[in-house]
């Protein structure tokens, strides 16, 4: 299957865990894998994001350099992690 797939997924930051983006794979997505580019239709720039386990996000890697313009952005970013108040003090 096609590795460069764009989710159109609004409604992120609830809070919840993300599973990977890898639809083999039931890690929790520790990153986020950002990519932003411009549509070869020239509509303008389009954000494909990804929300991957460690392993996927370090496989991660630029799929759309065609589009490639000044503001061109791929990054990956750590998921911020739920945070369990074991240590409240
Ligand atoms: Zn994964």
């Amino acid at each position: 299957m096609a590795d460069t797939d764009v989710d159109a997924d609004t409604g992120a930051g609830d809070g919840s865990i993300r599973p990977c983006h890898r639809r083999d794979c039931d890690e929790p997505a520790a990153f986020l894998a950002l990519e932003r580019y411009q549509e070869e239709t020239g509509k303008g720039a389009v954000e494909a994001e990804a929300a991957l386990c460690r392993d996927h996000a370090a496989e991660e890697h630029p799929t759309n350099l065609d589009g490639a313009y000044p503001d061109y952005v791929f990054r990956v970013e750590p998921l911020p992690e739920e945070t369990d108040d074991d240590d409240a003090s």
